[in-house]
């Protein structure tokens, strides 16, 4: 049997089941194999029934005193006994397992594994599995794979279809080099294979896990190297000179650049008019300016006569990309167009043809630039902004839509250096350290729901400062389920407490995107003073006269995310406060918030973050798709990641080559 080869190729496999397989994504054996374990379980030896504890999973040994009893209770059939040891007698129930009752015989030994429950006064043991003693012996003290599934499929079968598979498929030989294997102390890919789904013990687990996370970080650095290297062999058609246009831009920012910004437009210009296109990340914490660098950027590509376009993540967003170079890029005679989702069919069929035709210059946009009916006339340039936000393959696509083209992508994702070079490691990298010099760094409070008061009246007061306000609630109607501040519940409590001349609105997520896009707009406009919104503020949103964040519940946030939250003010000149409301009594939770406290910077948060949480989705990487990987997770396993970027590095030309081909087999 080979990996490819269906799954309806093992023994017991009919098509119904493979059915259900493919519901799961499990197609091929291979696909199987790589179906891991989301947690294992383990069976420990049977307690004495006196010792039993309500809520535990526990096993018995126990005698059953008399036959079992048969009742119907509505549609169900209940099947019931007592069992008995010599510490004790517990009740037994099964629902719809008729055939238990004959099963279940007076005076015969079984373990039984079950959850113990309360019913009444008296424990019982609800649905016990049943077991013969030489059975649960060879299950003793085993790690037993627990699988994801889904409706009509059992993890005992599961279980043994992998079982089937791992004892009859072939494996080709081993695609890394011997010395890869030998210097990263790897066990040997099926060995891995098996021990992940049925470990002998834990640290075997370990070492089998740490293979194939080992596997799928190499094959991932493998790609991007690949991608590298095919993108380096672009020539530029492109060359793009500096145009007075240009000068005129910069000469005209209201600021002064940033060192990290100037220099960031010294490369992209130099990248723009070089051999070889363009493919450039542009990282730096939230509020360093790196909107102004993609502008530079569309504007050089613009009025060398050529058309270039911007994705953003949210419709907000790209909105007010869209009206902020308008106004920008009009002295320069540039035509803006935007392309979005929810315009109406005839409003996108119209901004389609002015695409195709060259009536629009800079294009900007969400996902809706990247669908099918979009085809631009002389594509030169494309640039994502918070790419962490979209997947590689979105980059990829937006890209295809040209032949050749410049690539730019921002992103405030502080991620650690060795994940960088692996993720982005396509891409040349410009930093921009610093934030713009005159802004003040911003006050943070961590308090309790006492300070409310306190806080309106604040807030109450920078708006007659004519400061405006964001109050974040982590949901946006009353929930039965979660007790926590809702947006729509709040807007109305603050606007019978603040004054009555200040105008307080809600935005989130549940909003038409028309509505959402004009009470954005009114509050840019400071029309409206106060905006309870959700997290759609989130990402990227420029309101620089906003000078109060006030986060209610915030111990229910990330920190990256708290993060991006206070990122919306401090981005003027003004003095900038964040109010991080800790909405539970956890100390824990407010360890967590003084870590806002202390910082304002993104790296160094990222940092704690991942120390108090631990693994997982710290910065949204892996919901956003960026990474995918099945077993690997890029801060737990970042030694790993670490390695195996080593290895590819080291592998000599005729070894990548050979690997390249060997990796299509083997994956
Ligand atoms: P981000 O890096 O988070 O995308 P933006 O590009 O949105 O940040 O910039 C945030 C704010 O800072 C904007 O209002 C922008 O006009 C302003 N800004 C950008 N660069 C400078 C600078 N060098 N000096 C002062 N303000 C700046
Ligand atoms: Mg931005």
């Amino acid at each position: 049997m080979q990996q490819e080869d269906f799954v309806e190729c093992l023994k017991g496999i009919g098509e119904k089941t493979a059915k259900t397989f493919a519901k799961l994504g499990i197609f091929t054996v291979r696909d199987l194999l790589h179906h891991y374990p989301r947690d294992y379980e383990l069976f420990s030896p049977p307690v004495p029934i006196g010792a039993l504890k309500e809520g535990s999973l526990a096993a018995i040994e126990a005698g059953i005193t008399a036959c079992a009893e048969v009742k119907r209770v509505g549609e169900r059939v209940v099947v019931s006994c007592n069992v008995r040891d010599a510490s004790g007698l517990i009740h037994l129930t099964w629902f719809n397992q008729a055939y238990l009752k004959n099963v279940l015989k007076r005076g015969i030994h079984y373990i039984f594994r079950g959850k113990v429950v309360r019913r009444g006064n008296t424990l019982v043991m609800d649905q016990p599995k049943l077991y013969k003693r030489e059975e649960y012996r060879k299950l003793l003290c085993v790690l037993q794979p627990i699988y994801s599934l889904t409706a009509g499929l059992t993890n005992h079968t599961l279980q043994k279809a992998i079982d089937q598979t791992l004892c009859m498929v072939e494996f080709p030989e081993d695609y890394l080099p011997k010395r890869v294997v030998k210097e990263n102390r790897l066990i040997a890919r099926k060995a891995a294979l098996r021990e992940i789904h049925f470990p002998k013990a834990k640290d075997t687990m370990i070492e089998a896990r740490r293979r194939i996370v080992f596997d799928e970080f190499f094959v991932f650095a493998v790609r991007m190297r690949q991608l590298k290297e095919n993108r380096r062999k672009e020539k530029n058609h492109f060359h793009f000179c500096q145009t007075n246009g240009c000068e005129a831009f910069l000469e005209n920012l209201p600021y002064q650049l940033t060192p990290g910004q100037e220099k960031a437009i010294e490369e992209i210009r130099r990248d723009m008019a070089g051999e070889y296109v363009m493919n450039r990340l542009i990282q730096g914490d939230v509020g360093s300016g790196k909107t102004v660098l993609a502008e530079y950027a569309l504007l050089l590509t613009a009025t060398n006569g050529a058309q270039g376009c911007i994705m953003a993540p949210t419709e907000v967003l790209a909105r007010q990309h869209y009206e902020a170079m308008k106004r920008a890029f009009a002295p320069f005679g540039v035509r803006v167009l935007l392309l979005v989702g929810s315009m109406t069919a005839k409003q996108k069929k119209e901004a389609y043809a002015q695409i195709a035709a060259h009536e629009a210059d800079v294009i900007v946009g969400t996902h809706a630039l990247i669908q099918e009916k979009v085809n631009y006339q002389k594509l030169a340039l494309v640039v994502t902004d918070e790419q962490h936000r979209f997947g590689v393959r979105q980059r990829d696509s937006l890209a295809g839509k040209g032949e050749d083209v410049h690539v730019l992508v921002m992103s405030a994702t502080p991620i650690p250096r060795t994940l960088a070079i692996v993720l982005y490691g396509d891409l040349d990298v410009s930093v921009i350290k610093e934030l713009p010099a005159e802004r003040l760094p911003i006050k943070n409070c961590v308090v309790d729901t006492s300070y409310r008061p306190t806080a309106f009246h604040f807030i109450a007061k920078q708006v007659a400062d004519g400061r405006q306000a964001y109050v974040i609630c982590p949901m946006v109607q009353e929930s039965e389920e979660v007790e926590a501040e809702n947006v729509l519940d709040y807007t109305e409590r603050l606007q019978r407490e603040l004054p009555e001349n200040i105008v307080v609105r809600a935005l989130h997520g549940k909003m038409k995107a028309a509505e959402k896009n004009d009470r954005m707009e009114r509050f840019a406009s400071g029309e409206i003073q106060v905006l309870v919104s959700t997290t759609v503020v989130e990402v990227g949103v420029n309101v620089p006269n906003a000078s109060v964040m006030m986060i209610e519940d915030a111990e229910r946030f990330g920190l990256a995310q708290l993060h991006q939250l206070r990122g919306r003010v401090g981005r003027g000149a003004y003095q900038s406060y964040c109010i991080f409301v800790n909405g539970s009594q956890d100390e824990k939770s407010r360890e967590r918030l003084e870590i806002m406290n202390r910082s304002n910077d993104g790296f160094y948060i990222a940092g704690e973050d991942l120390k108090l949480r631990g693994p997982g989705d710290v910065f949204g990487v892996r919901q956003s798709g960026e990474l995918q990987f099945e077993l690997a997770d890029i801060y737990r396993d970042a030694e790993i990641l670490a390695a195996a970027n080593v290895a590819v590095g080291s592998l000599s030309l005729e070894e990548y080559e050979q690997i390249c081909t060997k990796i299509e087999k083997f994956f």
